[in-house]
């Protein structure tokens, strides 16, 4: 596990109780469910006005303390998606005529967003290829207002370093927003290494249930206001019995995620002494390009990982009809094991060989690794490869 100071230690504790208050006998241990979109006002003033739509019911704002403090934030916005939380993010930041610098290994949706929506609000984007160190600074315009990446990268499980990007968003005194959906709080926290926005696709590790579907921005509590606005006006607001089923995801979030890492590195390690596997992205594994840099600012290498099957497209398919526990589905993040082929789902816009030049061949798997046993998982993983 990584070399880097372990991780807060009660960040167990805070995915547990932060946010929550009260000790008065007769208080309910779990936080009750508010399924009411109406409160009742105080007489004679605007004040405390309660609507869910304002990100200020019960559930989400309990959601909001506790995401705020697990990312060591100010302050965090529940909405009702990861891509909810993505436009609204960065809607607070651009207004048009402004310029988005944005690394090109981003979720799909994120990269419709920007180059389809946001080029018809008047704010231009450029997608940069983040490995090149000095094209953040070379791409950089008077009018750039914000640098987004994403770490670690769907689906090669690239590693990117946030330090070097900082250092010029610093200097240039714009803000760097990180989709840290694939880390998780537990595995990484982007504002310690100078980020200033981190954005969370709920859905995914947060939740961690495969049956809540939100997002999440955390930076300053100014920041956060402008956000809150923005998912007012665009109606982006989470339903409170998904929050509330967020809150009790999120109590469980350390042991699961440590879970998921540990598997992960098992699975990860077996497959790579497989001939039938030509190669396995995992920053846990030495052979990955990042490792290093995941081991200096993760404290955990994540529950994603990626196999390239030596017969390709149609072997894909054959170890996909066979296996029998890790079922074919593309989302991630979540207590089950789920495998997805890039070429028909994220990457299904690219031709076979701008896929293959992406690090993406046919043949290419990627697995998002549950809280099962291990040995249960690669048994089944070697069961299907025969
Ligand atoms: C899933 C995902 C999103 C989008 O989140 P939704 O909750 O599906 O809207 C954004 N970024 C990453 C990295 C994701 O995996």
């Amino acid at each position: 596990m990584s070399a880097r100071k372990t991780p807060p230690n009660d960040l167990a504790t805070l995915a547990v109780h932060a946010g929550t208050e009260g000790r008065d006998a007769d208080t309910a241990v779990v936080h009750p469910l508010f399924q009411s979109v109406n409160f009742i006002q105080e007489v004679g003033t605007g004040d405390g006005l309660r609507y869910p739509r304002y990100g200020n019911a019960p559930n989400a704002e309990l959601v909001q303390r506790r995401v705020a403090a697990l990312e060591g934030a100010e302050a965090a916005v529940l909405l009702s998606s990861g891509m909810a939380a993505t436009a609204c993010g960065l809607l607070a930041l651009l207004r048009p005529g402004d310029h988005l610098l944005a690394s090109s290994w981003i979720y799909g949706g994120a990269t419709a967003l920007f180059t389809k929506e946001f080029a018809s609000l008047g704010i231009e984007v450029t997608l940069v290829d983040p490995l090149e160190t000095r094209i953040w600074r070379h791409k950089l315009r008077k009018q750039t207002r914000a640098i987004f990446i994403e770490t670690p990268v769907n689906p090669t499980c690239r590693v990117l370093d946030l330090r070097p990007v900082s250092y010029i968003t610093k200097e240039c005194g714009i803000a760097l927003v990180v989709d840290s959906t694939f880390a998780s709080p537990v595995n990484l926290r982007p504002l310690e290494y100078g980020a200033d926005v981190v954005i969370h696709s709920a859905t995914k590790y947060l939740n961690g249930h495969h049956d809540v579907l939100g997002g999440v921005v955390c930076g300053t509590s100014s920041y956060i206001e402008e956000v809150r606005q923005k998912m007012m006006l665009w109606g982006q607001a989470p339903d409170p019995f998904g929050a509330w089923l967020l809150e009790r995801g999120l109590k469980t979030l350390d042991v699961r995620v440590r879970r998921h890492n540990e598997n992960a590195m098992a699975v990860a390690e077996w497959a790579s002494t497989r001939k039938e596997i030509r190669r396995v992205h995992y920053p846990g594994l030495e052979s990955h390009p990042d490792h290093e840099i995941a081991k200096e600012i993760m404290d955990g290498f994540g529950g994603m990982l990626a196999i390239e099957l030596a017969g390709g497209g149609r072997a894909a398919e054959k170890f996909l009809r066979k296996l029998k526990l890790i079922r074919h589905a593309p989302s991630l993040g979540g207590v089950d094991s789920l495998v997805s082929e890039p070429r028909f789902t994220s990457h299904a816009h690219l031709t076979a060989d701008q896929r293959a030049h992406a690090g993406i061949p046919d043949g290419f798997l990627r697995l998002s690794i549950g809280i099962e046993s291990a040995k249960d998982l690669i048994g089944d993983i070697e069961q299907a490869l025969h």
